[in-house]
């Protein structure tokens, strides 16, 4: 088990619920960031005591004030949560900064060698390979916080030779509907997700089913299969977290009351269980379904795929549309299904935005940063 944390984004919806993890097993918090809920952060200083905190430039000098009377160190922006990342103190980085702002941090971490339990499932779509690569080479540790690739994981101990993973989904607020129905949607339908208490933009995700896309691409670069293996299912009851076959066609599956503090204290205390504050699932009277999607309603997880099978920095640039047009429609700047067109249209447009076969991490971010442009100038 750990014994002492970085939380990167602990103010988010993830980053909360760690603390509740860290309350529970009662850990050490070195250093904690937030993008811009300073109140927040300044509260879980003065309970946690982290030796050092990093808020987002604009909210310097107003968090600086807030811990005013508290002996801390206090850095700013990217750089500090970059520099937070790869400090020596800290055995484990829990990663749960929202997008591809969580690629350098995993990065640095990885490169320290140590143990990250990441939330931030953007990093391994856009970074992919770069990222598995940069893990490999600093002997450190990718735990998944995501409860889908938690419970692959949890499947796959004292195992090998995966055949197939069911990676389980919820289907979303708006699964059954069809796409004259989603051209409805507004940003205050899609951020209520029917199971999983999560942030606007993954409930958006969710909503669209990108967010399976992602977990998708997340789980071909994490268990190193290859993207056949994998069987997007929807179970709206959200008992089975997922599922693995094996070689002789037995499947183990997770299940448990849908409860993101499992998986993140999973991650913190692995191999080890420990009790946790999540609520113990009754079997009795459950009812489980598998399910197919519709493909022509829901086109984005289709194209996830797809950026998979080209690769290079096609994934990055798929997920830096993906995350401005998210960004666009909660702003009701644009329709659900015109987030869907933004998508498609910066993916095929590959003219504008080229494909590099074996991209660096400045090729990764200039893919991205290009990306969001092109949605920007594409409305
Ligand atoms: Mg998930």
């Amino acid at each position: 088990m750990q014994n002492s944390i970085t939380l990167l984004g602990s103010t988010g919806s993830i980053g909360k619920q760690t603390l509740d993890v860290v309350r529970n097993l009662s850990l050490t918090v070195e250093s904690l960031s937030a993008h811009s809920n300073a109140q927040l952060l300044a509260d879980q200083c003065r309970e946690f005591k982290p030796k050092r905190a990093c808020i987002g430039e604009e909210k310097y000098n107003e968090f600086k004030l807030l811990v005013s009377d508290i002996d801390i160190e206090i850095l700013c922006g990217d750089e500090g949560v970059e520099q937070l990342a790869s400090e020596d103190e800290s055995e484990m980085l829990v990663n749960a900064v929202l997008g591809m702002k969580g690629l350098k941090p995993t990065v640095n971490a990885a490169n320290k060698g140590k143990k990250i339990a990441f939330a931030n499932k953007e990093t391994l779509v856009a970074g992919g390979k770069l990222v598995t690569d940069a893990v490999k080479k600093g002997f450190a540790t990718l735990l998944p916080v995501d409860s889908e690739h938690s419970a692959i994981f949890q499947c796959i101990q004292g195992k090998n030779k995966i055949k197939k993973i069911w990676l389980t989904g919820s289907g979303g607020p708006f699964f059954g509907k069809d796409y004259e129905f989603l051209k409805t949607v507004t940003p205050e339908m899609a951020i209520k997700h029917p199971r999983w208490s999560m942030g606007k933009k993954i409930s958006v995700d969710s909503a669209s089913l990108m967010n399976k896309g992602l977990e998708f691409i997340e789980a071909v670069h994490l268990f190193d299969v290859s993207p056949d293996q994998v069987e997007v299912v929807i179970h709206p009851q959200s008992i089975v977290h997922s599922l693995v076959e094996f070689e002789d066609n037995a499947i183990l599956a997770q299940m448990g009351t849908p409860d993101m503090r499992v998986c993140i204290q999973y991650a913190l205390t692995y191999p080890e269980r420990k009790p946790s504050q999540a609520e113990s699932l009754d079997l009795f009277g459950q009812k489980l379904e598998f399910l197919n999607y519709d493909r022509t309603a829901f086109p984005l997880l289709e194209i996830a795929k797809k950026s998979l099978k080209t690769g290079g920095n096609l994934p990055a640039i798929m997920n830096g549309a993906n995350e401005e047009a998210v960004a666009l429609f909660l702003d009701h700047k644009i329709g659900f299904t015109q987030m869907f067109d933004l998508v498609i249209d910066t993916v095929e447009s590959i003219n504008t935005v080229p494909i590099i076969k074996e991209p660096t991490l400045d090729d990764i971010i200039a893919s991205d940063k290009a990306a969001r442009e092109y949605v920007r100038t594409h409305i």
